[in-house]
């Protein structure tokens, strides 16, 4: 397949642009903007590539995404392009807006518009991926209930109401106008190449700075964690085997309150990078909670499973050590990031 990938200089997409391009099967053209979030130096493994292209473009620039599909002759379109992170949707909604709902209209204008130029076989095949979050559908209570597919929408804060909003976009171009959607919901993701603002890279490089680990509330929020290589596996079903206009569910099936994942992260970081009478947990505090916090997220991923065949390989726990060895072992990644991220930044605790 010729996949163009939006936002592939992302956390998750650059995983899903390393894992397709090493695999060798497809070609892939990255598409994204470069804001604060896109790093191309995630792409230095592949970046060479004969199957693999960058092009740096706005999802929001309509003619710009039609000629790209054009001149690369694209057969499905895998989309990540996002603002993403939750804390900075509190602060300032208008972006989110723009990329994740206006955006999103773009892709799908533009897809539309290519699609219809296609023969009728190549019309079949065609695909339009819209890679979304477990957000979408709100808050669970801690003790009960898990999403589904066909859980209703609710949710709670701007950034996952502007994906809420892309999910609704995509659905309603599939029965309108027939364009062969797939979409997948998926919850907390984690591995290398995550940008130092959010949960477990915050805590790991906080931690090895001797700094505070801030933890939201009493900590009890729960998220179901999923390894980003499994979710680029999962990203991969999808697109090759999912049904037009279906819905899939990627999770886990690992919970994990954030005070655990903290406890859990000194607790290898003690056994990695051990400090003499000194526990990294004795760094933990717990600050004001963010307004509008959800409790719980709880992905139920049978359909992915049972359909597709998917699972995911990584436990949470060897994940964890995966992702933090690759943190102490990459610092030409991280390093330059966390120095111009100065600020206000260092103190968010929070994950999505
Ligand atoms: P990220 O913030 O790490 O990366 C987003 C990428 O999109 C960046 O490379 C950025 O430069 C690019 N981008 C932003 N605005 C753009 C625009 N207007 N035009 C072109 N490119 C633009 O995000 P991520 O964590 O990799 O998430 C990727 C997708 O997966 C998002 O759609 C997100 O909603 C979804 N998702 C994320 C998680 C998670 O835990 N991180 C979980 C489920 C779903």
């Amino acid at each position: 397949m010729r996949i163009m990938v939006t936002g592939g200089a992302g956390f998750i997409g650059s995983a899903v642009c390393r894992h397709l391009v090493t695999k060798g099967e497809d070609f892939v053209l990255n598409v994204d903007a470069l804001t604060y979030a896109g790093n191309l130096k995630s792409l230095r493994a592949i970046e060479n590539r004969p199957n693999y292209a960058f092009l740096k473009a706005n999802i929001c620039d309509e003619p710009v995404i039609l000629q790209a599909m054009r001149d690369h002759d694209i057969d499905a379109v895998m989309h990540l392009a996002a603002e993403s992170h939750v804390d900075r949707s509190i602060d300032g909604p208008d972006v989110f807006l723009q990329t994740n709902v206006v955006g999103t209209f773009r892709m799908l204008s533009a897809a539309r518009h290519y699609w219809s130029e296609l023969s009728a076989d190549r019309k079949q095949t065609f695909r339009f991926h819209h890679v979304s979050t477990d957000e979408v559908y709100g808050d669970l209570p801690f003790d009960s209930g898990i999403f589904t597919e066909e859980t209703p929408y609710k949710p709670s804060s701007p950034y996952s109401a502007s994906k809420a909003a892309s999910d609704h976009l995509v659905r309603a171009w599939h029965h309108t106008y027939g364009l062969p959607v797939v979409l997948s919901n998926c919850s907390n993701n984690y591995g290398p190449f995550h940008f130092p603002e959010k949960l477990i890279p915050l805590v790991t490089l906080n931690a090895l700075e001797g700094r505070e680990l801030p933890v939201y509330g009493q900590g009890l929020n729960v998220r179901d964690w999923l390894f980003v290589e499994d979710h680029a596996r999962a990203l991969e079903a999808v697109i090759k085997k999912g049904r037009p206009g279906e819905t899939y569910n990627i999770g886990g099936r690992s919970e994990r309150s954030n005070i655990d994942v903290v406890r859990t992260i000194c607790a290898i970081l003690d056994q990695e990078r051990p400090r003499l009478g000194k526990k990294y947990a004795d760094q933990i505090t717990f600050v004001t909670d963010r307004p509008g916090h959800d409790r719980r997220y709880a992905i139920d991923p049978t359909r992915i499973e049972t359909e597709l065949g998917w699972r995911a390989q990584e436990t949470f726990e060897s994940g964890l050590r995966r992702t933090i060895r690759w943190y102490l072992h990459n610092d030409w990644w991280w390093r330059s990031i966390r120095e111009t991220d100065k600020g206000e930044r260092r103190g968010m605790v929070h994950a999505g």
